[in-house]
């Protein structure tokens, strides 16, 4: 019997779409973990998650290395990945506007991706003509100024180095986080982003630590975007926030954390939508990292919170449909906070 039409199309909407599974391990060497056409913050993006050697980092708070290869995976397996995902989305190739390349770790990372599997990647790209922008996933300390500035002349794009600050707090980024990146790291980095004019994408975690308050993690995580507009501003680097909402991710060392804490909450999903529309009032570009990328059980994220409905769930997907603040917005001077009249938002440079 056939299947009614809209069963077909929820079905592939639900298999295709924005509610894509993601969190299983590529099945062969030439296929990615994970890609998606998506719309992001009013862009046209295509985000490949590419399946290659795992990153060497065993952050307390992360199971993505779990799922990656202890093997290399050559470039032909990385190139092969690249042209699968092109042919799944050829007839939508000329809308595109951003292309989005991350491994799990750090692309930058050369033993973890194959160097010149990234500089084919990223020159072949140049074949789009719509795509402004590619967004690059890596710790600040692999980059090098000079590769920057050549990628982003064979490939003629801008460049968006997409990176986890996680949070301002020195002793929770290596006591609690096990992040092995000391702040004044994170800073030496961004002055090499700086130096190869690319723009940065950062994540910062509400409540990283499972012990803090609803009230102490809304502190901390606007702490932490202040910090990083206050340093990206200084550098004249145009700033995206990432803002996750701490998950338990499965077998982690911040997962048992969390288990000793009695009445552990994750965070409140309300307090995120909150925060975030606060710094776009001010001029900051927040987005929210609505997805536990599969890692995490349901009742160990916001979504065991009892604010969480349905309907808040739509207000942030919502939001990250929304480019009504862009990157570049905070190097102006920032609207005062709580200022009773934020709009009209300002204009880009
Ligand atoms: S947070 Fe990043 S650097 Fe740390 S283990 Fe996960 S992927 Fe590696």
């Amino acid at each position: 019997m056939t299947v009614p039409l809209d069963d077909f199309l929820g079905g592939l909407y639900r298999t295709f779409g924005p509610p894509k599974a993601m969190g299983e391990s590529a099945p062969a060497s030439d296929r990615p973990h994970f890609f998606l056409h998506r719309n992001f913050l009013g862009e046209q993006d295509l985000a490949i998650l590419f399946n290659t050697k795992r990153c060497r980092y065993q952050c307390k708070f992360c199971a993505l290395p779990f799922k990656s290869s202890r093997e290399w995976i050559p470039k032909e397996g990385v190139l092969a990945q690249f042209r699968y995902v092109l042919e799944e989305d050829k007839h939508a190739l000329g809308v595109l506007e951003r292309v989005t390349i991350a491994n799990e770790g750090s692309v930058f990372d050369q033993t973890t991706f194959p160097a010149d599997a990234l500089i084919q990647i990223t020159a072949a790209t140049r074949k789009l003509p719509r795509v402004r922008k590619i967004v690059l996933e890596s710790r600040l300390e692999f980059l090098r100024a000079e590769q920057l500035k050549e990628i982003a002349q064979n490939s003629g794009k801008q460049l968006d180095i997409l990176t986890g600050f996680e949070t301002l707090d020195e002793d929770l980024r290596e006591r609690v986080l096990g992040k092995r990146e000391p702040l004044d790291v994170f800073l030496r980095g961004l002055d090499v982003v700086a130096e190869a004019d690319c723009e940065l994408t950062a994540y910062v975690l509400f409540k990283p630590d499972p012990v803090m308050t609803d009230e102490e993690a809304w502190a901390e995580a606007e702490s932490s975007i202040d910090y990083l507009h206050e340093h990206c501003a200084a550098r004249g680097i145009p700033l995206t926030i990432r803002l996750n909402p701490m998950y338990v991710a499965h077998d982690t060392q911040w997962a048992r954390r969390a288990e000793k804490v009695e009445n552990y909450q994750p965070p409140q999903l309300s307090d995120i939508i909150t925060l975030a529309e606060r710094k776009r009032a001010q001029g900051i570009a927040v987005y929210l990292g609505l997805t536990s990328e599969g890692l995490s059980d349901e009742d160990k994220t916001y979504r065991a919170r009892e604010d969480f409905t349905r309907q808040l769930l739509k207000q942030g997907i919502v939001m990250n449909g929304d480019g009504s603040v862009s990157s570049r917005h905070h190097l102006l001077p920032l609207v005062e906070a709580g200022d009773p009249t934020p709009e009209p938002l300002l204009e880009s440079k």
